[in-house]
């Protein structure tokens, strides 16, 4: 496209984001100019010079060709915050695929401008030793309401707008004129909304164990030396981590810097905000969904004008505007939900390391269980590895037991509990001690396996289990390959094949079969609707109103329970036949979790796992609490199948409501990217075939480089440009997914 006009924003607020204005573009800069620069422009009536953004091209305008005005000059180096938004905006767009708006909506995540919370306040201005004669005065001439106010300054020093006129009735024209007269004055204070305040007193910092000193002190080094590195904290749960981020942002501080502070999920803000209170003081805010619109646009203005030093949040607390950004901390960096599910499909992690090298900062990932894609780039030297490789206070790890659902079903045992996790269950019900039992059902999406030998069916040619449909067939939803349902299982001809029906209502009702009397709490998301329920439902736990905790993965993270001295973890299977690449990995990190809920207290721990795969190297990893062999296994099978991170993924998802079109711009596009000489899989049907009347489609594209899969994304987009049909048909670009489609 030749880039005749430019769309120019000319206010980079949200609310102005919609009004994009048509500018030309002269033929001095078409060379230079590009998406995301910063230009001056002539605005309004009078042709003002203003400041504006590129956001995009067209070779045509809407408008009369002879009223569009011409872009003046390209300001070159401006390292406005403004322009530093903007770059990021343009990174997100060209590696995640979306438009430049969208990008932009993405690092301006404040939705509207809100008024400051503001208090008013009168004061005495003239000196109080003329106060009483000016009383007098104002009694003498019969000035009541004067007189009151007077007399309350006198007493007081300052009172309350409110109060004037509540309490003491006067109006705001009897004001008026003592300020005329230079007898008092009227403050406004403007003040913050403040959602993270909880009452804490400042604690001490913990004496670093050996361990973590030399983590901070090489952190210490690396600012000294001005050098800004990426580095992966892992470390098993309870190891000390948080520490060592405490310890780190307070280097940061101490240099007048700021911190953001990312964790997975917004159940998790109060334990972590009362942490970071209790090192350091009110300089802490969050920013979430969760706060009322004032209460954003306040941490907003606080964290811009350098009045907080740290702000905790979930993914999108990323692009908080800090004046000097000196660090920035992702806690659990290995969770899904760093990943953005709405176009531009950002990844948090990427985007603060571009974040972070683009304002001179350090990064800090942590995990017990690293992502696969982090620890590779550790291991190549692209992050720095730091390993705390002990418990910090002590506690034991559990013993983990690895029980066979094949060997129960031959012995006759067709309950949902394994011999020895009834038997376990049985001495904590005696003891009075507490447990959880855990169903891991994320991800799982209708797999069919054999309960008599494990046997999962796979697709042959992307080793990931293919998934049952209503029709009697089977399909693998990468390559489109497509099984009838066998009757028999394959391997060893047993009759039990099918796909697995256990859900967490079903544990419960198996509970109250098994062990009447028992008192059990159920975590789903049937239970955790309401908006305080998942806490209330902790809360009762800890407490001890039940004896066992039924549970999806939201009980396994960030809770100690000391009387949870057993872990059940029910199917283990379940999510490693998700229908994606990551099924292994995120097995690995669920097990691990859940393992690690055990024995917090001094009582010690067990762990059953019951799997029809118990030679799985997930399983047998996490049960061994060894990741690094965890990770050997994991990168020779990501290797071998050409996954990411070894290899580079890119889905294309197509949707809409006519599914001759989807169907038809869907195979074209594959068609354009094999010319391409790219790897394409597929089109194939999404593993929802329809969901809200929309037919869906999906094309997948492997390279090993990652620039090419922009490259493609970007002649895509280059292409439908042309054609007809795409108006109708929605098309969604996905780096690396986190999830199936
Ligand atoms: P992680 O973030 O890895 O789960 P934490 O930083 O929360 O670990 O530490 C676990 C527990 O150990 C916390 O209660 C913490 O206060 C304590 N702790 C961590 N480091 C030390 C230390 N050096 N000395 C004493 N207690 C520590
Ligand atoms: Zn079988
Ligand atoms: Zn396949």
């Amino acid at each position: 496209m030749e880039k005749l006009y430019a769309e120019i924003i000319i206010d980079i607020s949200h609310e102005a984001l919609d009004r994009v204005f048509s500018y030309k573009v002269p033929f001095s800069l078409r060379e230079d100019i590009r998406i995301g620069q910063q230009v001056t422009v002539p605005f309004g009536r009078g042709n003002k010079e203003r400041k504006g953004y590129v956001v995009g091209f067209s070779n045509r305008t809407d408008y009369d060709e002879n009223k569009v005005k011409e872009i003046l000059r390209i300001d070159a180096d401006a390292v406005t915050a403004e322009s530093r938004m903007l770059n990021l905006a343009y990174w997100i767009r060209e590696n995640y695929g979306s438009t430049m708006i969208q990008a932009l909506r993405t690092v301006l995540p404040v939705q509207e401008k809100m008024n400051r919370r503001s208090a008013r306040w009168i004061e005495l201005k003239i000196d109080p030793v003329h106060g009483p004669a000016l009383l007098e005065e104002y009694f003498g001439k019969h000035y009541t309401a004067k007189a009151r106010l007077l007399a309350a300054l006198l007493d007081q020093n300052r009172i309350s707008w409110e109060q004037a006129a509540h309490q003491l009735k006067i109006s705001k024209s009897t004001v008026d004129s003592m300020v005329k007269d230079d007898v008092i004055r009227v403050v406004t204070e403007y003040y913050y909304r403040n959602p993270s305040q909880q009452e804490t007193e400042l604690e001490p910092p913990a004496l670093l164990n050996k361990e973590q000193q030399k983590l901070v002190d090489e952190f210490k080094q690396d600012l000294l030396r001005e050098e800004h590195r990426v580095y992966l904290l892992h470390g098993v749960t309870g190891s000390g981590k948080t520490e060592v981020y405490l310890a780190a942002i307070d280097e940061v501080i101490k240099r007048g810097q700021q911190a953001i502070v990312l964790i997975p999920e917004i159940a998790l803000t109060y334990q972590t905000v009362r942490r970071f209170t209790k090192r350091f003081g009110e300089r802490v805010s969050i920013l979430n969904s969760r706060l009322s619109k004032g209460e954003k646009y306040d941490q907003w203005l606080r964290a811009k004008q350098g009045d907080v030093d740290v702000i905790i949040g979930p993914r999108s607390a990323l692009f908080v505007p800090f004046p000097n950004l000196g660090l920035i901390v992702i806690d659990e960096e290995h969770e899904g939900s760093y990943k953005s599910e709405q176009t531009p499909k950002y990844h948090a992690r990427e985007t603060a390391i571009q974040k972070a090298s683009m304002e001179g900062a350090s990064v800090i990932l942590g995990s017990a269980t690293p992502s696969v894609e982090s620890y590779k780039h550790a291991l190549e030297g692209k992050y720095r590895l730091w390993e705390l490789t002990k418990r910090a206070q002590n506690a034991v790890l559990p013993q983990v037991y690895i029980e066979d659902l094949r060997a129960e079903l031959r012995a006759g045992n067709r309950s949902i509990f394994s011999r020895r996790l009834r038997s376990l269950m049985e001495d904590r019900l005696n003891k009075g001690e507490q447990m959880m039992l855990f169903l891991n059902r994320r991800g799982y999406a209708g797999f069919v396996s054999c309960r008599s030998c494990g046997h999962v069916m796979e697709c042959p040619h992307c080793d990931v289990s293919m998934t049952y449909h209503r029709e009697g067939v089977l399909k693998c939803h990468y390559c489109g390959y497509e099984l009838p349902m066998p009757k028999t299982c394959p391997e060893c001809g047993s009759p039990y094949i099918g796909t697995f029906g256990l859900g967490t209502q079903k544990v419960e009702s198996a509970i109250y079969k098994e062990f009447p009397g028992v008192r059990v709490l159920r975590m789903d998301m049937d239970t955790t609707r309401r908006k305080h329920s998942h806490e209330e439902i902790l809360k009762a736990f800890s407490r001890g109103e039940a004896d066992i905790l039924v549970g999806t993965q939201m009980i396994v993270k960030g809770h100690d329970y000391a009387n949870v001295t057993l872990v059940g973890i029910l199917a283990a299977d379940l999510s490693l036949h998700a229908n994606d690449y990551r099924a292994g990995e995120r097995t690995f990190q669920l097990l691990t979790q859940a393992a690690g809920r055990a024995g917090r207290g001094d009582k010690g721990g067990e762990v059953v796992i019951q799997t029809y795969s118990p030679d799985h190297y997930s399983i047998v990893t996490a049960a061994a609490q060894d990741y690094k062999e965890f990770y050997r296994q994991e990168i020779g099978y990501r290797t071998l199948m050409k996954y990411p991170p070894v290899w580079q993924m890119l889905v294309i998802f197509f949707s809409g409501s006519d599914e001759d079109q989807v169907k038809e711009l869907s195979g074209k596009t594959a068609e354009v990217l094999k010319r391409m000489e790219l790897l394409v899989i597929g089109p194939g049907e999404a593993s929802v075939v329809r969901m809200k009347d929309q037919y869906r489609r999906v094309v997948y594209i492997k390279d090993a480089d990652y620039q090419n899969l922009i490259r493609a994304k970007d002649h895509v987009e280059a292409w439908l440009e042309q054609q007809q049909e795409k108006r109708n048909v929605l098309i969604n670009f996905d780096f690396n997914p986190m999830n199936s489609y």
